[in-house]
């Protein structure tokens, strides 16, 4: 049986700017820009207390929170932060595998030092990751990524909680289904609306149900909520592409509605892109429509492609070429490959940074 830890930092971006200046602690801090075309990238815990989530409109999170402070997105702080952490991670294990600069699963079945019991290991790590960077994270500890996953979730912030073999299944069965990894808010209302509110209703369907239901997914969620998912860690591999795609909860038809879908998938892409330190030159679209037809478009250009703003540019124009969808579409998807190095090494957002503080 193997030994799995999935760690993650608390609000990262957040907690990094509310280190680095100490007016900020304690105080409602978003990532990200407040204007029209902003876009909150992170919020800290006091934010999140009034509603802020990150990848929603900056407008919207200002009048969720008058209070709240916007500052502008530093990955090149992000970056330094994450190094610090993985370079933990690896005293610990070879089996390191990031989610993004803030997450990773760690595989401690053969530890490198620690000693041989998994939890003693996420105390050990997160003890070191606050001596060092002087930030919190919170570590789930399994014998899955599956069940590692949803138990860092569990207490959060600065939570450590153990799914044991044993209680995998009570765990499960009781656990609300919006809270399972790789059940987005569009399948979870479409399961609610099926009557599939926890583990336990979900065990209930067979297979075949689960998949005319779900797709091919439906098979997928099968196994998990059986504790199986015998998914290795696979240690950092370079990827040839990277994406995100959302199913939306009702039909969009209009291109302004589908370019307001594409922007968190473009924020998500563009963290995904600053996090491998990878921009590529080419650029894919993907269109599901609600007859489940798909539909890729795609373009290359003469150079990468930096960031959210640029990213959600090229989708603007491969939305209308060579001409606007005919159909209402239910999943919009953007993924970006053909990887260069980034000259000169800035990342940012992209998405309307103010100029300091509003
Ligand atoms: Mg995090």
């Amino acid at each position: 049986m193997r030994k799995i830890i999935h760690i993650d930092m608390d609000a990262f971006y957040a907690s990094v700017e509310q280190r680095d200046d100490p007016s900020l602690a304690g105080r409602p801090v978003a990532v990200g820009g407040g204007g029209p075309r902003g876009v909150v990238a992170a919020a800290s815990y006091e934010a999140r207390a009034f509603g802020v989530r990150s990848a929603m409109p900056g407008f919207k999170a200002r009048r969720l929170c008058p209070e709240l402070i916007f500052v502008r997105a530093r990955f090149e702080a992000y970056k330094e932060a994450s190094r610090q952490i993985r370079a933990i991670f690896h005293s610990y294990a070879d089996l390191v595998e990031p989610l993004s600069l803030d997450e990773a699963f760690l595989d401690v079945t053969e530890p490198k030092q620690g000693g041989p019991l998994a939890t003693d290991i996420a105390k050990a790590i997160k003890a070191e990751i606050r001596a060092t960077t002087g930030l919190t994270a919170s570590a789930g500890v399994s014998f899955n990524k599956f069940l590692a996953k949803i138990a860092s979730a569990l207490r959060k912030p600065d939570g450590l909680s153990v799914i044991r073999p044993d209680q995998a299944a009570g765990f499960i069965d009781a656990l609300p289904i919006e809270r399972f990894f790789g059940i987005g808010p569009a399948t979870a209302r479409r399961m609610h609306a099926q009557g599939i509110l926890t583990g336990a209703d979900l065990r209930r369907r067979s297979e075949a149900e689960l998949v005319r239901s779900f797709g091919r997914s439906g098979a997928f969620y099968h196994r998990m909520v059986r504790g199986e998912d015998g998914r290795e860690v696979r240690p950092d591999r370079p990827s040839k592409s990277i994406g995100a795609e959302r199913t939306f909860e009702s039909n969009v038809a209009a291109v302004p509605a589908m370019l307001e879908r594409l922007r968190p998938i473009a924020i998500k892409v563009a963290e995904r892109m600053a996090t491998g330190a990878s921009f590529g030159r080419t650029v894919t679209l993907k269109i599901k429509h609600h007859d489940f037809t798909i539909n890729t478009r795609q373009t290359t250009r003469p150079w990468p492609v930096q960031d959210a703003t640029e990213l959600l540019d090229v989708a603007d124009w491969l939305l209308r070429h060579p001409a606007p969808p005919a159909r209402a579409v239910r999943l919009l998807g953007l993924s970006v490959s053909n990887f260069a190095r980034a000259p000169g090494g800035q990342l940012t957002l992209g998405l309307e940074p103010p100029a300091g503080r509003r």
